[in-house]
Order: C-alpha cells, then sequence, then structure tokens
C-alpha cells in the first residue's frame, strides 16, 4: 500500500515480503482485539493477559494470510505458473505472478485454493478451540482464528477482480466466452463497483459514528478499486504488445565503445556524451562484452587514465541479449524476473543490429494506448 515492503523468508524460491503498512495493521489488530474484543467477549480472562492475546491472535492472522498466499503460489508452481513474490497487505497478499494463467481450469484451481486453505484453517482452529478449557485464554484466541480464517475465505470470495472470487468468475466467464480480455473487463468492473459500496457503505458509517469500522471499510475499498485498475492495464498492456516483436520497436542507431578505449577517453566521449547508462563493448564486429557506469566506478578515480574497457567490462552476456524474434511480452517478463531494463539485440550471426531499454517499450505503449484513445 505504500509501495515498500522488506524481505522476511524464502518459501519454494519465492521471496516473501511485508509490506509496511503491515506493521501498523498488525498493531492496529492487536491493540483493537486486546482493548475491544476480547475484554467484551471473554470479561472473566484476567485484565493483564489481554495484551499477550491480543499480540498473538495478531501474529495468527498474519500467519493465516501467508498460508492462504502460499496455497495459491503452490498449486500456481505445480501449473509452471512463475511466481516472484508474494507481498502481504491486509486482508490478503499479493502474489506477483509474471506470467498470467494459461488456461481458464489452471487459474480456476489456483484461485481456488487459497479460500479452500483458509476454510481448511478455519476448520482446524474450531477443533483446537474444542480441546482447549471453554473460556481460556487459549480457547479464546482460537475462536478468533477460526473467525478470521472464515472471513478470509469469504472475503477473498468476493466476485471482483482481482480477489480470488473475481478471478474464479474470469475464469469461468473466459472458459464459456473463450474471451479473456472481455471476462478481465467484466470481472474488474463488478470489483470496481464492489470497491464503491464498500466506501459509501464506510463514509455512511463515519457520518452515523462508527468511525472506525468506516475507516476500515473506505480502506479497504480503495484498496480493492486500485488493484482492479491496475489488474485490468496489465491486461491492456498484454494485448497491446501480443505479436510485437524486438526487432520491431528495437534502437538501430546502435552506439557501442571499443574494447581498448581507455575509462577516461570512454566516459566524456560516450557516457556524458550520450547519456546512456550501458553501452556494448565491440572487439572488431564482435561483441566482446558490457560496460556500464556501475563498473567504471569501481575503479578508483586516479586509474581512468591507464584502465581499459576490457579491465573491466562484463563478458557475461546472457542476461543482455535477445535476438530480433523475441517477442515484446518475453522481454518485459525477463524485465520484471531479472530486473534489467537494458538489452542488446544480436542478429543470428552475432551482429549488434539494435538496443532496447525499458524507456523504448513505455514509449511504445504510450504511443499505442494514446492511438486507442
Ligand atoms: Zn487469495
Amino acid at each position: 500500500m505504500f509501495g515498500k515492503s522488506i524481505r522476511i523468508a524464502r518459501i519454494f524460491g519465492i521471496s516473501i515480503e511485508l509490506d509496511f503498512s503491515w506493521f501498523i495493521i498488525f498493531f492496529i489488530v492487536a491493540w483493537s482485539l486486546s482493548m475491544g474484543y476480547f475484554p467484551y467477549y471473554y470479561p472473566e480472562i484476567a485484565k493483564k493477559h489481554y495484551w499477550l492475546m491480543g499480540m498473538i491472535a495478531s501474529l495468527l492472522l498474519f500467519l493465516s494470510v501467508l498460508l492462504h498466499e502460499l496455497s495459491h503460489s503452490y498449486i500456481a508452481l505445480k501449473n509452471r505458473l512463475p511466481i516472484k513474490s508474494i507481498t502481504l497487505f491486509i486482508f490478503g497478499g499479493v502474489a506477483t505472478m509474471s506470467e498470467e494463467p494459461h488456461s481458464p481450469g489452471v487459474e480456476f484451481r489456483v484461485a481456488l485454493a487459497g479460500p479452500a486453505c483458509s476454510f481448511f484453517l478455519m476448520f482446524i482452529f474450531k477443533a483446537l478451540a474444542i480441546c482447549v478449557p471453554e473460556g481460556s485464554e487459549a480457547y479464546a484466541v482460537f475462536r478468533y482464528a477460526a473467525y478470521i480464517n472464515g472471513f478470509l475465505a469469504i472475503f477473498n470470495l468476493i466476485p471482483g477482480f482481482p480477489l480470488d472470487g473475481g478471478r474464479l468468475l474470469r475464469s469461468a466467464m473466459w472458459h464459456f466466452t473463450g474471451d479473456f480480455k472481455r471476462a478481465t473487463f467484466t470481472a474488474s468492473n463488478i470489483g470496481k463497483g464492489f470497491a464503491f459500496f464498500l466506501i459509501t457503505l464506510g463514509l455512511l458509517q463515519v457520518v452515523t459514528g462508527n468511525a472506525f469500522n468506516g475507516l476500515w471499510l473506505i480502506l479497504i475499498g480503495y484498496f480493492l478499486k486500485n488493484a482492479a485498475a491496475s489488474s485490468y492495464r496489465q491486461v491492456l498492456i498484454k494485448e497491446m504488445i501480443s505479436g510485437l516483436t524486438v526487432e520491431k520497436v528495437m534502437n538501430r542507431g546502435v552506439i557501442s565503445i571499443t574494447e581498448n578505449s581507455l575509462l577516461s577517453e570512454v566516459l566524456d566521449d560516450y557516457f556524458v556524451r550520450y547519456h546512456v547508462e550501458s553501452f556494448p563493448v565491440l572487439s572488431g564486429e564482435r561483441l566482446a562484452g558490457v560496460i556500464n557506469m556501475k563498473m567504471v566506478k569501481a575503479v578508483k578515480k586516479e586509474s581512468w587514465g591507464e584502465v581499459r574497457v576490457s579491465d573491466v567490462m562484463t563478458r557475461a552476456l546472457d542476461g543482455f541479449v535477445l535476438s530480433p524474434e523475441d517477442s515484446i511480452d518475453f522481454v518485459l517478463r525477463r524485465m520484471v524476473e531479472e530486473g534489467s531494463g537494458w538489452f542488446i539485440v544480436l542478429s543470428e550471426r552475432h551482429e549488434v543490429v539494435g538496443v532496447l531499454t525499458r524507456s523504448d517499450i513505455m514509449h511504445l505503449l504510450k504511443i499505442k494506448s494514446s492511438l486507442d484513445e
């Protein structure tokens, strides 16, 4: 929500990240449980225990959300859908898939896994509550954990994209109409409609004096509205670039550096002059490596007059090379997965025929979307 997150673990090779909003949420949940929920429903429990119960219950909420997201990811990975990271927000997380599901069936199964897991956890916590003395501290915490998992399952089943229910709806429409774009459009509009419903309900609650619940609803509605809009935009982008190849988008005017040049020469003649961060390095006609500002800066300033480009450039070209026939879709996926934004385009005969950067693709999308309006 605040756009900043920290990594807390790696599971199945997926990076698990915590959005900063979670730290605030954690304490708000722990606080409201220990000040409101537990004293109200379990007044017979000793007062000093409420805080610890609140913290544990808040932690269980966090674990429940994590398990919900991991179930989605597990089924996705089993269907060969790469998951880059999971970021945890309030009532769910966002598993960043670098690809959309290939078929309605896969989408259906991936979407169903989360709510199924939450329902399962609800029964587990209900069973645990039966095993401890009724009205005890553990009983109160388990009952809450069961309730919150039921809530997670039902909330996520709301049929608005990108919630799980919206994904189930999209996969069904996609299955019956065969039109992925239309299915996404309808599912995300229902998502937006539901978001506005939540915001209106929240505003009404604030006006009628129930500010706490009202603000929660407004926050969730706002989050849903943004998520619905951005997921739809992603599908539009995918459609815009479908069928486009590197050859059609790349820059043909390639500026390259020869490997024998001194760093002091290339700094002024290339880096400063062209405002470019990376350059292909040639040995004769052949591509020998790549040099960027970071590699230059790794060398002490005093030595820039003696060190040659070939001494600092990288020869590991795999991460930088594209073929003219590669699809733009493939390039975008690589940009997300590898975090890179600059590529050299090599012909079959290993000649440098172009350069493709993130901003070239952004520029293309801008032009295409302005033509669509
Ligand atoms: Zn889910």
